[in-house]
């Protein structure tokens, strides 16, 4: 198993590399947030240990950018004393784990192990409501088996429904969300979307999935209508 440390502390990173090392993993350091973001996207590795304080670009900085660039190696932060937000930033910006200094290297060691059962995290995950799909890396819906053919404004309001689906969501909040946030148009838009949107994912289908709620929004019915 090969393992990134991502450690700028020399002495840290060396006892923590002959640690693992000694544990049978294969470690690389990377002493800067630039270089390890690098060596990272070549995705060689199956694991990543990084630290949050790092020269050139921190620790969150590489979790969000491998991820934005679609690099899904497991990552264990390395989070400072009494840092909460750390750990919540971690998770955030896409980390699997975290992992409190000082650490014992057992914990380390057990923690990286369970990462590597654990495997690559899934991408990001597929939406569904009954048999109605929408994968938002990939910009593709389906009904069933059918791909639904959609304009880029027709897949933005059904992921932003799918996202909240069950709840009520007003006009308002989706022409916030969906369109430009400085939209000062006639908000009667989004009545028409809602109708496009039916118009190719429930009518041919007899369903209902896009629900008026009268007088507060729509609602995306769990269960795919
Ligand atoms: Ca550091």
């Amino acid at each position: 198993m090969r393992v990134l440390l991502v450690e700028d502390e020399t002495r840290l990173a060396n006892a923590v590399r002959r640690g693992l090392e000694a544990e049978g993993f294969s470690v690389d350091v990377a002493a800067d947030g630039k270089d390890g973001f690098w060596r990272a996207s070549e995705g060689r590795y199956d694991a990543i240990v990084l630290d949050i304080m790092l020269p050139g670009m921190n620790g969150f900085r590489v979790c969000s950018a491998l991820r934005e660039a679609g690099h899904w190696t497991p990552i264990l932060m390395l989070t400072a004393k009494d840092g909460e937000l750390d750990e919540a930033e971690a998770l955030d910006t896409g980390a699997d784990d975290f992992l409190t200094k000082p650490f014992s290297f057992v914990v380390l060691t057990a923690r990286l192990r369970a990462l590597l059962r654990r495997g690559a995290p899934a991408r990001p995950a597929v939406l569904t409501a009954g048999d109605l799909r929408l994968d938002p890396a990939s910009h593709l819906a389906w009904r069933g088996d059918d791909e639904l053919s959609l304009t880029a404004r027709e897949f933005a309001l059904l992921e932003f429904l799918m996202r909240k689906v069950g709840q009520v969501t007003s006009k308002t909040e989706i022409l916030e969300h969906v369109w430009d946030p400085a939209y000062d148009g006639d908000s009667n838009i989004v009545e028409v979307y809602v109708g496009y949107l039916r118009r190719k994912v429930d009518v041919p289908y007899t369903r209902r999935a896009i629900q008026t709620v009268r007088g507060v929004g729509y609602r995306l019915a769990p269960d795919g209508g």
